[in-house]
């Protein structure tokens, strides 16, 4: 008998008869002698939704105060699904209980939006499972000290079923999603995309962070942290498929390099268009200026990705950096009021259309020339590379938001992802 974790998406939930589905193959997981432990996400659609009415009501900008309140709100989506699937799972004839993050509770910081988990309190879930329920639990939300309730960031359902298995020393947890694995790259943009059967630690830690939103990128940081056996598989085969070939399904997160795995180069590429570009023109070279922009904007808790920094020409540099989309405001805001004038900038300017595309593998630290394949790729197409960054196994670049598909396709191919590696 073994402890397991699964969490389903969405789209999984999407409607009552989905929802019957993840039940009947929930109750098959238990029928064949497993403690289950069932963590879903919000119907699909459902957070828009309800971020999209507070939206309609709230005031321009950000606020600790009003993040509070998106967070009230966000997490019914999850405490309706959790309330659904109990049922399903009761009409299938299972003995089984649904909590909202707090009954658990499941303890965060108090960082509205984004909060992190801090604790899980497992007692009354291992009560449960040890009376033979199954135990569903809301994804994406927590409680902080003060027992306000927080949401974990969107896509944030997967942080919860991780950090859950982490807690409870799960045999495994198993994200049943609307794909059947992790691909080479979003199989909607490439269709020839090809599913890993197993992808590294590293690799999909690199994949989540520059943007691939299969697995939100904390709940890989738990799966590596506490050694969480972690795959990704469809919710989409027929719930009645042989349990021993769905275990075996999907895409399994490896925390072994094998020589396998070592043979692909390059293993996937992610991209993402949540980024804006900002540049100061002509400012001083001199010692501390990139402290003297990027100190302030830290304090303004905006986060900053790539960063570059043109070579000097009369004393005058040019100095450019990417934030998320959504701080994009606020950091052309602080640059034109204060940083600028402050570094006696010749000018502030601003791009929200650009995009991040990346090539990822743990084989680029033993290869050269990956790089270069890369840009002759990307200018075969004619398309304009504005910043660079790189690091052991990924290169990323930033272009015009426009040619984000194209690029994502010809370096696909150009890597020929499609084919298995030999
Ligand atoms: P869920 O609601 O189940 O959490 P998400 O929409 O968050 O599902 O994540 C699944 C989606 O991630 C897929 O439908 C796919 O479009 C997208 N995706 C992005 N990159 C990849 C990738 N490398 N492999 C598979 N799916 C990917
Ligand atoms: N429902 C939340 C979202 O849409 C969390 C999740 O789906 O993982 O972001
Ligand atoms: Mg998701």
């Amino acid at each position: 008998m073994a402890l397991i974790v699964h969490k389903y998406g969405g789209t999984s939930m999407g409607s009552t008869d989905r929802i019957r589905n993840v039940a009947k193959r929930v109750a098959k997981w238990a029928r064949a002698g497993h403690q289950m432990v069932v963590v879903p996400s919000a119907m699909s659609g459902e957070t828009n939704r309800l971020l999209g009415l507070a939206k309609e009501l709230a005031p321009a900008g950000s606020s600790p105060e009003l993040n509070r309140e998106l967070d009230m709100i966000a997490s019914t989506g999850e405490q309706v699904s959790v309330g659904l699937l109990a049922i399903a799972l009761q009409a299938e004839g299972l003995d089984a209980v649904s909590y909202t993050g707090w009954q658990v509770p499941l303890n965060t910081d108090s960082s509205y939006t984004k909060a992190r988990i801090e604790s899980i309190d497992d007692s009354r879930v291992r009560a449960d499972l040890a009376a033979g329920k199954v135990v569903v639990i809301a994804g994406f939300q927590g409680v902080d000290d003060e027992m306000n309730i927080t949401t974990l960031g969107r896509g944030g359902s997967d942080t919860s079923a991780v950090a859950i298995a982490a807690a409870m020393k799960a045999d495994e947890c198993l994200i049943y999603t609307d794909v059947d694995g992790v691909y080479t790259t979003d199989p909607r943009i490439v269709p020839e995309a090809r599913r890993l059967q197993t992808i590294s630690f590293e690799e999909m830690l690199e994949m989540a962070s520059l943007g691939s939103k299969i697995l939100q990128i904390r709940s890989v940081e738990f799966a590596g942290k506490y050694r969480v056996p972690l795959r990704v598989l469809s919710s989409f085969t027929p719930w009645d498929i042989d349990i021993n070939e769905e275990a075996k399904s999907g895409t399994l997160i490896s925390f072994e390099e094998d020589e396998k795995m070592e043979q692909a180069v390059v293993s996937g590429i992610a991209f993402n268009r949540d980024e804006a570009k900002v540049t100061l023109l002509g400012v001083p070279d001199k010692p501390g200026i990139a402290f003297q922009i990027l100190g302030p904007v830290a304090e303004a808790n905006i986060d900053i990705d790539v960063i570059i920094q043109n070579v000097s020409q009369d004393g005058k540099t040019d100095f450019s950096f990417t934030v998320h989309r959504n701080d994009y405001a606020r950091t052309m805001a602080l640059l034109e009021s204060t940083v600028g004038p402050a570094t006696q900038a010749a000018k502030v300017q601003g791009d929200p259309k650009i995009c991040k595309v990346s090539i990822v593998g743990i084989g680029m630290r033993s290869h050269v020339g990956v790089a270069s394949k890369m840009f002759r790729a990307l200018s075969e197409e004619g398309i304009n590379i504005q910043m660079i960054s790189t690091s052991e196994i990924k290169t990323s670049v930033v272009i015009d938001e426009k040619y984000m598909e194209l690029a994502v396709r010809a370096l696909h191919k150009a890597f020929e992802l499609e084919k298995n590696p030999e």
